[in-house]
C-alpha cells in the first residue's frame, strides 16, 4: 500500500474514530463544516470554489474489519451554462460510503501469504491510521460524481444565437432578417397595409433593405 504522510488530526478532513471504539455495532453520528479544498469538482466546468463551506453529515459504524463511513456532503458549486455561458450556481448534495480498515485486520489469517495479491487489493483499500481516517479523497470523488458534466442554467436553456451570439433566453423573439427572407417577403406583401411595419423591417440586414427598396419602386 502507498503509505501516505501521517494523518494530522488538525486537518479538517481527518476524523478520529477513538471515541467510536472498536466494538462492532457501535455508532457515531457527527456533523462538520469544512472549507472546500482546491479543485473540488470538475475543473473548468463546475466546481465548489476553494474555501466555500462544505457541510458534512457522517455516520461512523464500527464493524469487524474497520469503520464504515456513510455520509452526505452539501455545498454550492459554481460554473457556467454549457449552452449560453452564463455563470450559474448549483446546490450539490453528494452521498458517499467508504470502508476504512484497521491495518491489522488483514482478512483472517491469510495475511502475508500472497504479497502480490495483497498489494493489488490494497490499492483500493483505505486504512485507518492510529484510528484516524482522511475523508478528502472520498469527498472529492463523491462531489465530482454528483456534479453535472454539462451544467445548464435551466433545463430548456435555448443557448446562444448562432448568428450573433445573443443569449436566446433573454430574447426569445430574437431573429435575423437573413434567416427570415421568406417571412420578410410575406411581410413585404402585407406592408402595403401598414407603414409602421415596413419601417421596422428595414432596420438592418441587406435582405430587408433590398426588400424595402423593391417596395418603393
Ligand atoms: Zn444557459
Ligand atoms: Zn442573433
Amino acid at each position: 500500500m502507498a503509505s501516505n504522510a501521517r494523518l494530522d488530526h488538525r486537518n479538517p478532513f481527518v476524523f478520529d474514530t477513538h471515541e467510536l471504539g472498536r466494538r462492532p455495532g457501535a455508532l457515531q453520528r457527527l456533523t462538520r463544516t469544512v472549507d472546500a479544498p482546491r479543485d473540488f469538482g470538475l475543473q473548468g466546468v463546475i466546481e465548489v470554489p476553494e474555501g466555500a463551506p462544505v457541510e458534512l453529515d457522517l455516520r461512523l459504524e464500527s464493524v469487524m474489519e474497520g469503520v464504515l463511513v456513510t455520509g452526505t456532503a452539501r455545498a454550492q458549486a459554481e460554473g457556467e451554462c454549457v449552452r449560453c455561458l452564463e455563470p450559474l450556481q448549483l446546490d450539490v448534495e453528494a452521498d458517499f460510503q467508504e470502508m476504512f480498515s484497521y491495518p491489522d485486520a488483514d482478512d483472517r489469517g491469510r495475511v502475508k501469504a500472497e504479497p502480490v495479491d495483497d498489494a493489488e487489493e490494497d490499492e483500493d483499500r483505505l486504512l485507518l491510521e492510529d484510528g484516524l481516517f482522511d475523508l478528502e479523497p472520498v469527498l472529492r470523488d463523491a462531489v465530482v460524481l454528483a456534479l453535472p458534466m454539462q451544467p445548464v442554467c435551466q433545463e430548456d436553456c435555448p443557448g446562444l444565437c448562432s448568428e450573433c451570439g445573443a443569449r436566446l433566453a433573454d430574447d426569445p423573439d430574437h431573429h435575423h432578417d437573413a434567416v427570415d427572407i421568406r417571412w420578410a417577403a410575406l411581410q413585404g406583401l402585407a406592408g402595403t397595409m401598414s407603414d409602421g411595419e415596413k419601417d421596422e423591417m428595414s432596420g438592418d440586414g441587406p435582405e430587408s433593405a433590398r426588400a424595402a427598396e423593391k417596395q418603393e419602386k
